[in-house]
């Protein structure tokens, strides 16, 4: 899809709140048409010091990407290059609308599973929806994929 940014999270979700707000503060035509990121896992190595040791620690944390859009209302789809596909953790977008996820999420998520299945990867993908009201919610089955459920801390997220 696009860039990936400098602000590392710890937590897949902390990053997904984080573009959104990105979203919120700088990209004022959010309100009519849709933009979309991707949440990234980065492993990298931390050095700590232990008593008088050095100890080299693998740490994961995660990134989002640029937000994007195609000034559409709800067409918006998961365009991820193969070599991204393994660090893929979640699917972000926005609908100028209220509500849960669309039909054509649903379709899209479906899809997305089954490409991460053909290539054997196991991670679980999650889709965060941020809808016009500021609500944000995250879905990351097939049962109960359009409602979805109610994701906290918006407000409080750093960008
Ligand atoms: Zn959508």
């Amino acid at each position: 899809m696009s860039k990936m940014t400098k602000t590392s999270y710890p937590t897949a979700e902390a990053a997904a709140l984080g573009g959104f707000r990105r979203i919120l503060l700088n990209y004022s035509r959010w309100t009519d048409v849709e933009y979309g990121f991707l949440i990234l896992e980065v492993t990298s190595e931390v050095v700590k010091q232990r008593g008088n040791e050095k100890v080299t620690t693998r740490e994961k944390r995660y990134h989002y990407t640029e937000p994007e859009t195609k000034n559409t209302k709800d067409a918006i789809e998961v365009d991820v290059p193969v070599y991204e596909l393994p660090a893929l953790r979640a699917f972000c977008h926005t609908h100028p609308t209220n509500g849960g996820f669309s039909s054509h999420d649903f379709e899209t998520f479906k899809k997305l599973s089954r490409v991460i299945k053909d290539k054997k990867l196991k991670q679980e993908v999650v889709f965060y929806l941020m809808s016009v009201n500021q609500q944000v919610r995250q879905s990351s089955t097939e049962e109960g994929f359009m409602p979805g459920t109610d994701v906290s801390g918006l407000e409080k997220a750093t960008p």
